[in-house]
């Protein structure tokens, strides 16, 4: 077999992944892999958890898709169960990351009005690649080619509160921010920046998209990482790890909020299916009863990461990890494969970590015994 018919845009790592069970994840040679990167985020509980494929079996012979013409109660509950998770009133469900952050943009640009439509995002920011979500990521080199002009967008540096002062205005229609930037090489906000950006916004009179399609979802152990700081956005995106790897993203509105995009405003195929939405509610269900546990082996891990050699600095927040290099990151990457070790390079520099969070004790030391022989 060979990539011949595929489109050249991704350089994949040297391996071809077949099934996994738990924290382990299996190649077409029957190597074994310790997954400390979770198809990016998105396999929360590891791979084949017995109560995921027990709820998805069940499902899947009941009924896999309705389509939006119709009501479904699994779309019902969990737009019930993420709106008090998140303290917000109304759910879209999409099929990405990408796809939440863009029903947020739509429902800035329909509030927006000829001198108050400008949108403020930090540098490295990564919010999809859609032409939407991409017009808003901080990351010139993903939006070359793709978005010239017309994007009404100030950058400003991540945690520099002057900056984000300056750029916060009457003109500003939204801010938009990831709580702990994840393709940004693992930056956690810090909690008074946060709540700087909610007093801002406010102020302003402009929406605060909180972007927690990498940090939420127990990930930093809390169901959201603005929770961290205490703070209530107005819309919030999530994905990810929702159905544990069947596509789905959700945007979180307040009612204000939600009123931008009114009947026939958005919509979609496939977003909220009974399938996906039903594994979504064990997953939150298994999110919750896991948060104690995240927390206690992130700070494990952590120590660990932090004692290793040839390491300038750990970033982190709960299962975030951003090993920070003074070279390319990327040849150790392929180095810890060759010891059954999957991580990922982000920034050229940074080790990215995101672990399971059923990551045990003695998978950390695995790990941090792989990364301390390949540095
Ligand atoms: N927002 C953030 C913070 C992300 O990390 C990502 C993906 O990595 C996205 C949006 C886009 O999500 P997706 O790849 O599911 O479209």
């Amino acid at each position: 077999m060979s990539d011949q018919f595929l489109l050249r845009n991704y350089t994949r790592y040297p391996v071809t992944l077949e099934a996994g069970e738990g924290v382990h994840v299996y190649d077409a040679d029957g190597n074994r892999y310790l997954d400390m990167i979770t198809g990016i985020g998105v396999n929360a509980f590891g791979y084949a958890h017995p109560r995921l494929t027990a709820v998805l079996q069940e499902q899947a012979a009941r009924c896999i898709h309705t389509s939006n013409l119709v009501s479904s109660r699994p779309q019902q509950q969990l737009a019930e169960r993420l709106c008090r998770l998140a303290g917000l009133d109304r759910a879209f469900f999409c099929n990405s990351g990408t796809e939440a952050v863009e029903a947020a943009l739509k429902a800035v640009r329909a509030r927006a009005r000829p001198a108050k439509d400008r949108i403020v995002s930090l540098h490295r920011s990564f919010h999809g690649r859609s032409m939407g979500a991409l017009s808003v990521t901080g990351q010139p080199c993903l939006r070359q080619n793709f978005i010239h002009h017309g994007a009404n967008v100030t950058y400003v540096e991540p945690n520099d509160a002057g900056a984000l002062r300056e750029a916060i205005a009457e003109d500003t229609a939204a801010l938009i921010l990831e709580p702990v930037l994840g393709e940004g090489g693992i930056v956690p906000l810090d909690v008074g920046y946060l709540q700087m950006a909610r007093d801002l916004t406010h102020g302003a009179g402009a929406l605060l998209i909180a972007d927690e399609v990498q940090c939420g979802l127990g990930r930093t152990g809390r169901p959201f990482a603005y929770q961290w700081a205490d703070i209530q956005p107005d819309i919030v995106c999530v994905a990810k790890p929702l159905a544990a790897g069947l596509p789905l993203g959700a945007t979180l509105f307040t009612e204000d909020a939600a009123q931008w995009l009114p009947p026939h405003s958005h919509g979609t195929t496939f977003g909220g299916g009974p399938l996906a939405c039903t594994v979504a509610l064990e997953f939150l269900d298994m999110m919750e009863e896991q948060l104690p546990h995240i927390a206690e082996i992130a700070a494990y891990f952590l120590e660990f990461l932090q004692a290793l050699p040839r390491v300038r600095e750990v970033r982190s927040k709960g299962l975030m990890y951003g090993l920070q290099l003074d070279r390319p990151a990327y040849p150790l990457v392929e180095a810890a494969l060759q010891r059954g070790l999957l991580v990922n390079a982000t920034q050229d520099t940074v080790l990215r970590l995101l672990p399971p969070y059923i990551t045990m004790k003695a998978d950390a030391n695995e790990a941090v015994r792989i990364l301390a022989e390949i540095l």
